[in-house]
């Protein structure tokens, strides 16, 4: 077994008191090793946002543990867990949520510059990046001016231009066309392999699934499924 980045103990999240109480994960276990390219699926309300939450120490669990990088991610306090966010895990969110008013490149130097990084430094970390996943000669535009999947691909190059441990997506395709969705699961599938970035994302589309190399279904809150994407096998034979 690889060594494990992400280790999720029976881990329970409950929101709300008394008769309304919502059980949004039941006991999950769940371990995620280096290098991993892992969809995490399951019918809205079946725990996938809150598992992504409780990773990245946005959210606590009501019981069971969560360690990401050797660190116990409940036992940080919001200042601990802000750090751990900054400099260990990369986001990608379903609506970009890139900044209008910053160029695709201040965009992806967001992470460097909250770490501190010189302006000089961060640009020529960024440009290659932003090269490498296809947006050479648009690192001034913003993000108007450029259409979703290239947006994404900016939320991408921002993700990893810090070289995080760990990416986390939440719906990472959920606005794009499927021939757009396809194309940023390959970027993302060769970034995993070329630097060994471990992503885990959630996705509601079976084509998404299919990409990944592991697949972790949630129901009710639960692990419903945890292995290899059925209709992977044909594809990754290559
Ligand atoms: P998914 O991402 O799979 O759609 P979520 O993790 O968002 O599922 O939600 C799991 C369950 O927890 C749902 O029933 C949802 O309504 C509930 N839930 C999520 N966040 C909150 C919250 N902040 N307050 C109350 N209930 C919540």
């Amino acid at each position: 077994m690889k060594e494990s980045l992400v280790v999720l103990s029976d881990v329970t999240r409950d929101y709300g008191t008394g008769g309304a109480v919502t059980h949004a994960l039941r006991g999950v276990s769940l371990e995620v090793g280096r290098g991993e390219f892992l969809a995490v699926a399951g019918p809205s309300g079946s725990g996938k946002t809150t598992l992504l939450n409780l990773v990245s120490g946005l959210d606590r669990p009501t019981a069971g543990s969560v360690v990401v990088d050797g660190r116990a991610v409940d036992r940080l306090d919001a200042a601990g867990a802000a750090l751990l966010r900054r400099d260990r895990i990369g986001f990608v969110f379903q609506a970009y949520n890139l900044f209008p008013i910053l160029t695709a490149a201040e965009n992806a130097e967001y992470v460097l510059m909250l770490q501190g990084v010189p302006a000089r430094e961060r640009r020529d970390r960024v440009l290659p990046v932003l090269a490498r996943v296809g947006l050479q000669g648009l690192a001034d535009r913003f993000p108007g001016e450029l259409s979703g999947g290239q947006q994404q691909r900016v939320a991408i190059a921002r993700a990893i231009a810090s070289e995080p441990a760990l990416v986390l997506a939440d719906e990472p395709t959920a606005n794009l066309d499927s021939a757009t969705s396809e194309s940023l699961l390959e970027l993302m599938a060769e970034l995993n392999a070329e630097r060994n970035v471990t992503f885990v994302f959630s996705t509601h589309d079976p084509r998404v699934m299919a990409r990944a190399r592991r697949l972790v279904v949630l129901r009710d809150g639960r692990i419903d499924q945890d292995g290899p994407p059925p209709a992977a096998s044909a594809g990754h034979a290559a």
